[in-house]
């Protein structure tokens, strides 16, 4: 990103797919499905891999989901993080599956014996653990210390479960501080930066309905992002996890983080427009979905102003009465009737 300095981490591999150091950032999600219903979870994660979903994560509540793991893995293409609460055989039992990471808090499992199995297998199989803690999930003792929920309470709370596996030689760990609050997330993993060298997964929790958690997300990831913050995003939405991974990848592209497919650029209409532009944009976002290269589209109301200030696109198209210009780089290169349009844009796409 222009200017923008990345905090230097450690790196560590989720699968095939490196998280911190100089690894891209990746956008993750996690499946809705019952995890022992392996095809509707095989099918969801397919679905997540067609937006080009990064890593997937799905709850084991039980040995039954433990175990389904492994038939899950041999189906998919895609890094899959078990995520575990309180039980450490559920860890063990993905970790034997051949999960690719696990999301567990160790102060969570009791004593030190368990904790020291769960390390003992992911050690064994280089799996990594992503330690967090959120606003709701602040020990007692740091929730007092601290005077209730704050960064300090949240920060503090996840080191003691970060020493945890410190004392026992475990270091391939990543970092979650959500609250659903974004100023005090920001706070919190600001805070972090200082102290470890770990990298941070990241995400506005329980963000709400599409619509909204999608702008809460955006400000509050896109504002840590910005700051060099962050190795691994989760955008969580109350709603189809696909949703979440094209928010997420929309968050990096727009901070030119990737440059994965298309970008739509387009005005946002006045009176000097003549065409159905918002339907036009809706049409050629859904095609240009299926097109893999890493372009700028404009998708301008009017000649006057549309290619003049869509110069740096690639390509693109101006309305005008009846009809519209397609342009690349700011150059116009033909007049095509309305209806043709978006078929026209898209056939000298694919020419590109
Ligand atoms: Fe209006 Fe043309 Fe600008 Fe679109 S590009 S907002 S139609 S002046």
């Amino acid at each position: 990103m222009i200017g923008v300095e990345r905090r230097k981490t450690n790196k560590l591999m989720v699968g095939e797919v490196g998280v911190g150091g100089d690894s891209p950032i990746s956008v993750q999600s996690m499946t809705n499905t019952d995890t022992r219903d392996i095809d509707a979870t095989v099918n969801q994660i397919k679905r997540l891999e067609e937006v080009k979903c990064d890593i997937v994560r799905v709850a084991v509540t039980d040995m039954e989901a433990a175990k389904a793991i492994k038939e899950i893995k041999k189906r998919i293409n895609i890094p899959i993080i078990a995520d575990v609460q309180f039980d450490y055989r559920l860890a063990i039992e993905s970790v034997k599956n051949g999960v690719d990471g696990l999301r567990i808090n160790p102060g969570n499992i009791g004593s030190n014996n368990r904790v020291k199995e769960v390390v003992k297998a992911c050690k064994e199989r280089g799996i990594s653990i992503r330690v967090g803690v959120n606003s709701g999930s602040i020990s007692k003792e740091m929730l007092k210390k601290y005077n209730g929920v704050n960064e300090d309470s949240i920060v503090f709370s996840c080191m003691e479960n970060i020493r945890i596996l410190e004392d026992m030689d475990f270091r391939d760990i990543k970092i979650s501080l959500k609250a659903s609050d974004v100023i005090l997330t920001i706070k919190s993993y600001k805070k972090m930066a200082e102290l470890v060298d770990y990298p941070f997964h990241i995400g506005i929790t329980e963000a709400g309905p599409v619509w909204n958690g999608t702008v809460k997300s955006a400000v509050g990831i896109g504002s840590l992002l910005a700051m060099g913050i962050g190795d691994t995003i989760r955008v969580s939405l109350t709603g189809d996890p696909v949703e979440e991974v094209k928010v997420g990848k929309e968050i990096l592209r727009s901070l030119n983080l990737i440059k994965e497919g298309p970008q739509i650029v387009s005005c946002p209409t006045c009176a000097r427009t003549q065409i159905d532009l918002i339907k036009l944009v809706e049409e050629a976002q859904r095609k240009l979905e299926k097109i893999d290269k890493n372009i700028k589209v404009a998708i301008m109301g009017c000649a006057v102003n549309g290619p003049g200030e869509a110069k740096e696109a690639d390509i693109g198209i101006a309305g005008g009465k009846g009809c519209g210009l397609i342009f690349k780089k700011g150059e116009i290169i033909k007049k095509v009737q309305e209806e043709k349009l978006l078929d026209e844009l898209i056939s000298e796409i694919e020419k590109l």
